[in-house]
């Protein structure tokens, strides 16, 4: 058995577990009716696989793959019975299913709100293979997955979408459905999957008055369930569902997922740790029940483990990191600022374990290039294009120490060929890191690409008014735009090649897509040139 097989053994209930432990008035009460086998075959009054599928973090031989049964999505309850339900998977070698070489059956338990996360294993290297669910009568959408190519394996190349910060009342997300069509080997998440705030119809722009085009359902987040409810309000949607439906994810969270700009057990409101700790644990959990997680990152208390790796033959190195959960409180404030001196104290934003696990996958990375996947900006960005100095504090620009700590092991480890990939900032950045970001004199030490936001922020300008001021006093920003969309990474070993593909307009649905900036950079030259 193998170390997998044996995960999965321990977190699945059999079914003569499943037999014992309830009985079928208990479920008919709840107005499923069932026929023998017990709870093998539910009718549902609805569809239940509203909320889409998706399939997550892939290896050279499987994928997570996911779906969650929530017939009345938005209902209290979701319109589920309170007890656990057989849901049937296949994989196909081809998208008609005329070849299904895996299949087997896995179990929607009420207490992860009747999501499922299958570990398939036993497939091929680097290629697709397609998936469904089957529940009672009821068959799911079709879903394409990718396997990576193995450990050292000869890999020409790999396309790679980012994107993130999905605020749902700030647009459609045209940029999704666009990112589906292009069917790349999988997408990278840089996190704000949903946004934890209340309901706003309407906001105060600088041009007055703006109505959002679309509203969140309920008031903000506190509860499992109200937490349940935003994502399958978000996952309702059929763009979303399409970027899932065409490619695997490698999901990680930022802020929003939990509470706007939390850092380890601290919130913006000065709630009591403790007490935000039960807030985090509800949030991590619901996090966990939507995104195509494999077992390890089961959350347990207050805590998850997101950080991890996966490695594409031999030419990719993905570092997907962390950047919230141990890191040390934002001292001179979280937002956009004047950086005090206590940036530069001794402080943490991986926390010395991730820091340490990041050091040792880099010395011993054989790959042509290496990722950095996560979330805050750590280019040395000045927002202020007169004398003053602005920084976003929320960024690695309010953790100076650590942020010299980072680019000093990359420098050494890195091989010159290391791209840190980012977003939170709902603005699209390329550009070239320096220990010092304000005389970059001497030759860079990795790449920087900051993808912009799916929806986040409504519709945007391509260049802001102080676009070419802020990049006169700031030399190692070679790119800048600030309209919605995401990035396509096309990575091979003579070159890494990203594209900021932006969307004219997300406040109505059908937004034109464009390639609006082509950038490359060599390996062992991280110098950012034109395309
Ligand atoms: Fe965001
Ligand atoms: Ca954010």
């Amino acid at each position: 058995m193998s170390p997998s097989q044996a995960r999965n053994l321990r977190l699945d209930l059999s079914r003569r577990h499943l037999l014992k432990a309830f009985g079928a008035s208990a479920v008919t009460a709840f107005g499923l009716s069932f026929t023998a086998p017990l709870l093998a075959a539910p009718v549902f009054a609805t569809y239940p696989f509203q909320l889409g599928i998706a399939s997550g973090d892939p290896s050279s031989d499987g994928f997570v793959i996911w779906t969650r049964l929530a017939p009345d999505p938005l209902a209290m309850g979701y319109g589920m019975p309170a007890a656990a339900v057989e849901v049937e998977w296949e994989i196909g070698a081809d998208s008609r299913f005329g070849d299904v070489v895996r299949r087997g059956t896995a179990i929607a338990r009420p207490e992860l709100g009747h999501a499922v996360h299958v570990e398939v294993d036993g497939l091929q290297p680097n290629r697709p293979y397609w998936y469904r669910f089957i529940a009672g009568r009821e068959r799911s959408a079709t879903g394409r997955a990718m396997t990576l190519a193995g450990v050292g394996q000869q890999l020409e190349s790999v396309r790679f979408a980012v994107a993130g910060c999905q605020q749902y009342e700030q647009g459609y997300y045209t940029a999704h459905r666009h990112l589906a069509a292009q069917q790349p080997d999988f997408v990278f998440c840089y996190g704000d999957y949903i946004y934890e705030n209340r309901s706003t119809r309407v906001w105060n722009s600088s041009a007055g008055p703006v109505e959002n085009p679309r509203q969140h359902f309920g008031d903000e987040l506190y509860s499992i369930d109200d937490y349940r409810r935003r994502y399958s309000q978000y996952k309702m949607d059929v763009d979303l569902q399409a970027a899932h439906a065409a490619a695997p994810w490698f999901v990680t969270w930022d802020d929003h997922e939990i509470d706007n700009n939390w850092v380890d057990l601290n919130e913006q409101d000065g709630t009591p740790a403790p007490i935000f700790a039960l807030r985090r644990q509800m949030a991590m959990q619901a996090y966990y029940e939507h995104m195509p997680l494999r077992a390890s990152s089961l959350p347990v208390g207050p805590a998850m483990q997101l950080y991890r790796r996966a490695v594409l033959g031999n030419l990719l190195d993905l570092n997907l990191l962390d950047t919230r959960q141990y890191r040390t409180d934002q001292v001179c404030g979280d937002r956009w600022g004047v950086p005090c001196d206590e940036t530069r104290r001794a402080a943490e934003v991986l926390g010395e374990r991730q820091h340490a696990w990041l050091a040792n996958n880099l010395r011993r990375s054989d790959t042509k290039w290496k990722t950095l996947a996560q979330q805050i900006m750590v280019m040395d960005l000045d927002r202020d294009p007169g004398d003053g100095v602005t920084e976003n504090l929320d960024s690695w620009a309010g953790y100076r120490q650590p942020r010299e700590r980072l680019l000093k092991m990359v420098r050494e480890l890195g091989q010159a060929s290391t791209v840190i990939l980012t977003g939170d900032e709902h603005q699209n950045f390329a550009g070239e890191l320096h220990l010092d970001g304000k005389n970059p004199g001497d030759t860079p030490i990795a790449t920087e690409f900051v993808a912009t936001s799916i929806s986040s922020g409504g519709d945007g300008v391509d260049q802001r008014s102080d676009t070419s001021a802020i990049q006169e006093v700031n030399p190692q920003l070679k790119f800048h735009n600030a309209q919605r969309g995401y990035v396509m990474c096309d990575v091979s070993h003579e070159r890494w090649l990203t594209d900021f593909i932006t969307l004219d307009q997300v406040s109505t649905r059908g937004g034109t897509a464009r390639s609006r900036k082509k950038l490359v950079v060599e390996p062992g030259n991280p110098v950012l040139q034109p395309a």
